[in-house]
């Protein structure tokens, strides 16, 4: 996998036109570029790294509550940093549960968000519709890792946990690109095989994450990160939950693991845990009501069985508290 060129650039503009060349492709810790490489996914000719960008691995506050984390800024940094864990404790426990400390340490922010999918036919040299095949071989094979809701050709499940925390905090993306600076709601930031097979985000050529904001909206209350994973640790979710009852009483809660994107579910049943007085009965239907539209594929019925005790839990735990 030789590379022509590696680019630092240390301004944003630098960046625009270091990616604007033929075969270029953005990097950061390289924990999932460089695997794609040598499956022979990426082929990149030039390689730009974003980590020494202003602000890409700063994480600031602004005056009104909010928080402002630059892509580059490590996974560790995210678990770790006090106004993250003390105001956005999901997204502290989404960061502080991906791998293993040493990926933490290298892995970033916007890597998490722009990593490839995990799957077998996808990462090895098998048919896949990612891949220019012309059918999803998981959604007849193997597929007991995959999704329980159907957006499109390809059953993936995304495997980025950070996502699931942001939809769940009405976070921003920041983007930048040839056209200039963009922002898109986390909730539309990755994209269902529905829309696009090529990528899993909505990142047009040249285009990068800059930073994700949190809004003060979303700071405090109950709220928190939950992954159910095969091995006690060091796993990719199997179904995880990012649960938030906000200071204004709104209620999110958005399941991983289970479709090509973070999977919110729908706003009369969060308005309804918001309403509180839930029964165990009523706790129950409202998880059932959730999953209503899940179609498992022949090996991962268990996900569904999964999905239902992580909303259980998690909907007592917000309508309670
Ligand atoms: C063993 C292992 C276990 C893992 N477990 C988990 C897990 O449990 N949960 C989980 O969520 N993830 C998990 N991951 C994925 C891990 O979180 C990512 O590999 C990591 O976050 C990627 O960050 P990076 O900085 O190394 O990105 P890189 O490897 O440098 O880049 C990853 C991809 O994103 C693109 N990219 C990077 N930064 C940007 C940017 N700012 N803008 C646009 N594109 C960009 C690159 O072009 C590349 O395609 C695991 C990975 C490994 C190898």
């Amino acid at each position: 996998m030789p590379v022509q060129s590696y680019h630092t650039p240390d301004s944003w503009e630098g960046a625009v036109s270091a990616l604007a060349r033929d075969r270029a492709v953005p990097t950061a810790g390289g924990t999932d570029l460089v695997p794609l490489m040598r499956a022979g996914i990426a082929d990149p000719d030039v390689l730009v790294d974003l980590r020494h960008l202003p602000d890409s691995g700063t994480i600031v506050a602004g005056d009104d509550g909010s928080l402002r984390l630059g892509a580059a800024v490590t996974l560790d940094a995210v678990a770790h940093h006090a106004l993250v864990r003390a105001q956005f404790p999901a997204l502290a426990e989404a960061a502080a549960s991906v791998g293993s400390q040493p990926l933490r340490d290298v892995g970033t922010l916007g890597g998490n968000l722009c990593q490839r999918v995990r799957c077998w036919y996808f990462r090895g040299d098998h048919p896949c519709l990612r891949r220019g095949g012309t059918h999803c071989s998981a959604e007849i094979g193997e597929n007991q890792y995959h999704a329980i809701f159907r957006t499109g050709g390809c059953v993936v499940a995304h495997p980025s946990d950070c996502a699931v925390a942001l939809v769940a905090l009405d976070a921003t993306v920041h983007l930048r690109g040839p056209a200039g600076p963009r922002q898109v709601p986390a909730a539309g930031f990755l994209v269902p095989s529905s829309q696009r097979l090529d990528a899993e985000s909505c990142l047009e050529p040249g285009e990068m994450v800059e930073a994700v904001s949190l809004p003060a909206s979303a700071a405090g209350g109950t709220q928190f990160f939950h992954k159910q994973m095969q091995r006690a640790a060091w796993d990719f979710a199997l179904v995880s939950i990012a649960a938030a009852k906000r200071r204004d009483g709104a209620v999110r809660l958005v399941l991983g693991g289970v479709a090509n994107t973070p999977w919110r579910v729908t706003s009369s049943i969060e308005e309804d845990v918001a309403s509180g007085g839930l029964s165990d009965d009523d706790i129950e239907t409202l998880a059932q009501r959730a999953l209503y539209d899940a179609t498992p594929l022949a090996k991962n019925a268990y996900k569904l069985d999964l999905a239902t005790a992580l909303l259980c839990r998690a909907i007592a735990r917000v309508s309670r508290d």
